[in-house]
């Protein structure tokens, strides 16, 4: 008898004639994910399945398997060799003292002699004799016992199945470029792009002296929690003191925010096509402070001339921000009181509803733009995180 892990797989059933790529995807994903640990991974038969490994090792498989886009859900199961008194010791094991169940039993092998249904049933009594305080729901059982009769000879016998991330493989859907600030909300908005199989770049826009080393640090921990999602993220820091001590010397303060936001989304889609991405990902949600109102949205949107923006958290309440942020595990470092570029030079009252006539002018004021872009681009510091 040995233990596994058995891996399901999600939205790749609906896949078509294609559907090869994505699995073949979703297998060096999660070979990448277990690369440091001793086990062996193998595919046969739409059964993606983990063995051969340490008792020690398998809550560390599981934590990282749930890591992986593409995975519906996994179990630990075991894998016996396919004969009734085997099975029905292996499921007598299995079962819990107290409660109800059910068996489910699925037959690939139509050779064995009992149909799936007259195996449950036949599974299910010798269970019940020798537990007497279970018994059988159909309907709504506290827990399941589920056979799979595999046609090799084998048969997996598992009980609970644990949800993943699900999503699709992380590279099946070409890379993004991420605005990664301190905050709580672009990380989390990397993490949804990359649920449905996005590669993540990241740029990060720093105002040193201003903001501190220790601020640039906390957004590297965040790009590395990311990255555990996302495999690996190149990490742009961009240094942006001067653009913005530029448009505090010229222009209305009350566009500080607009003009620094118009100057990152240029730079960002620079940088992108520099670097391969077909997206820029941001973690804006409509109305939660001036610079994320439709009308400021729209200025910053016609900054960028080639890319979609994509806005994963545009819809959500910040609650509901913060608790995938929490079940992702950048919470804790988001919150850390660390300063974000953006509120250098904050202005008392910033305009909610800028003019566009008027952000070409106060653009304007700065007639060497193109020579300070150029510049931050040069002086980009590359950090890679995997
Ligand atoms: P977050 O929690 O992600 O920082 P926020 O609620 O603080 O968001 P803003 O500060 O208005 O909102 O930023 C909106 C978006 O702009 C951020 O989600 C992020 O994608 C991008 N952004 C803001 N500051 C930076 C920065 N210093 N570097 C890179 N991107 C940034
Ligand atoms: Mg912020």
């Amino acid at each position: 008898m040995d233990k596994v892990i058995l891996i399901r797989y999600g939205e790749i059933h609906l896949k078509g004639r294609n559907r090869g790529f994505f699995e073949s995807a979703l297998v060096k994903n999660i070979k990448h994910k277990l690369k440091d640990i001793q086990c062996e991974f193998t595919c046969k038969r739409a059964r993606y399945m983990v063995s051969n490994f340490s008792e020690e090792d398998e809550d560390i498989i599981i934590e990282r398997l749930k890591q992986v886009f593409g995975i519906h859900s996994i179990s630990v199961a075991q894998y016996i060799k396919t004969d009734l008194d085997e099975i029905v010791k292996t499921c007598v094991a299995l079962a819990k003292d107290e409660g109800t169940f059910k068996v489910d039993t699925n037959r690939a092998d139509k050779k064995f002699p009992m149909t799936s249904v007259q195996t449950s049933q036949f599974i299910g009594g010798k269970i019940l004799e020798k537990h007497h305080k279970l018994s059988v729901d159909l309907f709504n059982p506290d827990f399941i016992v589920n056979i799979d009769i595999r046609e090799d000879g084998g048969t997996f016998v598992y009980a609970d199945k644990i949800l993943c991330a699900g999503g699709m493989p992380v590279g099946t859907a070409g890379k993004g470029m991420l605005l990664l600030s301190g905050g709580i909300d672009s990380p989390v908005a990397g993490y949804m792009m990359s649920k449905r199989g996005l590669n993540l770049d990241a740029i990060h826009f720093h105002s040193y002296p201003y903001t501190s080393e220790l601020a640039k640090e906390k957004v590297v921990d965040l790009a590395k929690i990311v990255s555990s999602y996302a495999t690996r993220i190149n990490l742009s820091c961009v240094p942006f003191t001067k653009i913005q001590e530029e448009i505090h010397k010229n222009c209305d303060s009350s566009y500080m925010i607009t003009l620094v936001r118009c100057f990152m989304m240029r730079i960002a889609e620079r940088v992108a096509l520099m670097r391969g991405c077909g997206c820029i990902i941001n973690g804006e949600s409509l109305g939660q402070v001036a610079s994320q109102t439709l009308e400021s949205i729209n200025i910053t949107n016609s900054q960028i001339k080639t890319l979609p923006i994509f806005r994963p958290c545009i819809g959500m309440d910040k609650d509901e921000i913060i608790a995938i942020a929490q079940k992702i595990g950048t919470f804790e470092t988001s919150i850390l009181p660390y300063e974000d570029c953006c509120t250098v030079f904050l202005p008392d009252s910033p305009v909610i509803k800028p003019n566009p006539q008027k952000v070409e002018e106060e653009l304007a004021k700065i007639p060497n733009a193109e020579e300070l872009i150029n510049e931050a681009i040069e002086n980009i510091e590359l950090i890679r995180i995997s």
